[in-house]
């Protein structure tokens, strides 16, 4: 059984517990490989490395220039290497092959856009107000980051933090969920092997409460990037917040997907199912909520059921399979007993709400629509991440918005209709970091990404999410000769 151990200053090492966990394929449910398991000896070693390669050696003397070419190197490597990467990453997590190959060569693309921006962070002069002094910025990287990440997209997750935090010039240090570790470290020795110096990117891997709270508390770790669940979220916040650090968090969400009557309803109809039932709906940004007109209700529903009849699952590593299982049991037993709630809310299932304990290890769960669902009820107000959709009716515009916007979370939305002002207007009143018109699910590395409300805290992607990793110095330099006299009023 291949044997993963954390990846410190450049090289494989082994846990100090010398103790493993075993991490499972949630398709045959047995397990294939063994992860080091963390303690926190093992993040100070990691954290002394980050940070001796962060004041010291090749990465803190290079220019950014020299920066951004081994980040495009990398890119590089990351791309020749998307198939190993991608069919580690998917035996670990279960989603498809076709998806999680597409994420990992996209993971080259994202490091080589930063690899741009390295050297174009500029300063700026400030124009003062006072005479005799000239004013100018400069932006520092902040020093050794902690990432810490979920099992749904390890790789793109990852790098969503790692490319612009390497791209300000920090170093870092990852722990990937337990779940799904054996990508991140197979992803570390390839950034070695691109050159990447020793200790610039370091991975301890092993159970949040083990090596996640030391990290995040390490008095070295000067930022903290997570992506997951609420409960580690808030808990993760309040460690930062005793050190006074800054954090980026992207916590989830339950984000309406909202079809109007004008709407083109073909279109909709698999922009409402790619929203909901991709990756299995264990995604972030899943449309959960569809909010749809009274006037097309019944008419959608029916067009929905039709296009979900033959929807094929199963291995999720053959081209024709579309839905793969749940990523762990856990998350398993977590969208059933939402199925249950549902029904006894009153809600009515119309498709799905089974699990399919013939396939795989069992870890599979129907596709399942619920209709005549309030919004004040659990499966419309709670985060599932799971394939299953909560059908909500609304009146008009207005009506709309208020449903849209009465729930904790404002990660993302969804709009669909054919009137230009109907889409600017309900653009405006919805709360949610990314809005989408007439599609579902485009992201990308140039546009940030993130949560209003609970959702969480600071922008990924785009030029912006550099300056997450960047503290801001104001110099200012005389230009009069003569220093005044604090004692003499001017
Ligand atoms: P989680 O939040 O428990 O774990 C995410 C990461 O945080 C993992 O690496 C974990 O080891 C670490 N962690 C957990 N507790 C920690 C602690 N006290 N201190 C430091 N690190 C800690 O997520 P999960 O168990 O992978 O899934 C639980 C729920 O999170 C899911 O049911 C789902 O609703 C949600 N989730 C959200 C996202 C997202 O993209 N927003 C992704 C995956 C899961």
């Amino acid at each position: 059984m291949p044997t993963y151990g954390h990846h410190i200053a450049g090289k494989p090492v082994e846990p100090s517990s010398r103790d493993y966990l075993l991490t499972e394929d949630p398709f045959t449910g047995r397990p294939w490989a063994r992860i080091a398991r963390g303690t926190r000896d093992d993040v100070d070693a990691a954290v002394d490395a980050a940070s001796r390669a962060f004041r010291e050696g090749p990465w803190a003397t290079m220019t950014p220039s020299e920066r951004g070419r081994l980040l495009w190197s990398f890119g590089d490597a990351v791309a020749a290497n998307a198939g190993r990467l991608a069919e580690i990453e998917g035996r670990d997590n279960g989603k498809l092959a076709s998806e999680v190959n597409a994420q990992v060569r996209y993971v080259g693309d994202y490091f080589k856009y930063y690899a741009g921006l390295a050297d174009k962070i500029h300063s700026v002069v400030i124009p003062t107000d006072k005479k005799g002094v000239f004013a100018y910025t400069k932006y520092e990287p902040k020093g050794v980051i902690a990432i810490i990440t979920p099992w749904n997209s390890p790789l793109t997750l990852t790098s969503w933090k790692l490319a612009p935090a390497l791209a300000a010039g920090c170093t870092a240090v990852v722990k990937p969920s337990e779940f799904t570790s054996a990508s991140m470290v197979e992803f570390a020795r390839i950034a070695t092997d691109a050159g990447l110096p020793s200790g610039v990117l370091n991975v301890v891997t092993g159970l949040g409460p083990e090596v996640g709270e030391p990290l995040v508390m390490h008095p070295q770790v000067a930022h903290v990037g997570f992506t997951g669940g609420d409960a580690a979220g808030r808990r993760i916040y309040e460690l930062a917040a005793r050190g006074l650090k800054t954090v980026t968090l992207e916590l989830g969400g339950k984000s309406p997907n909202i079809v109007f009557d004008d709407a083109d309803l073909g279109q909709a109809v698999k922009g409402v199912v790619s929203g909901i039932f991709a990756a299995s709906g264990q995604s972030c940004q899943a449309g959960s909520r569809l909010l749809l007109q009274q006037s097309i209700h019944d008419r959608f529903i029916d067009m929905l059921l039709d296009f979900m009849r033959d929807v094929k699952l199963g291995d999720p590593a053959l081209p024709d399979t579309q839905i793969g299982p749940i990523a762990t049991r856990p998350q398993f037993e977590k969208i059933r007993d939402y199925i249950e709630i549902g029904k006894r809310e009153g809600a009515k299932c119309v498709l799905g709400g089974r699990d399919r304990a013939d396939l795989g290890a069992g870890l599979f769960i129907e596709p399942t629509i619920f209709t005549g669902v309030r919004n004040d009820m659990r499966i419309a107000q709670e985060e599932i991440f799971g394939p299953v959709l909560a059908v909500i009716p609304f009146t008009d515009e207005h009506d709309a918005i208020r449903i849209g916007n009465d729930i904790r979370f404002g990660l993302a939305a969804a709009v669909w209709t054919r009137d230009l002002r109907r889409a600017m207007l309900v653009t405006d009143k919805l709360k949610a970091g990314t809005i989408w018109v007439n599609n579902y699910r485009a992201t990308s590395f140039t546009s940030p990404f993130g949560g209003f409300k609970e959702s969480g805290i600071g922008r990924e992607s785009g030029v912006d999410a550099v300056k997450e990793y960047l503290e801001t110095k104001c110099v200012w330099i005389s230009t009069d000769l003569d220093v005044p006299n604090p004692f003499i009023r001017r």
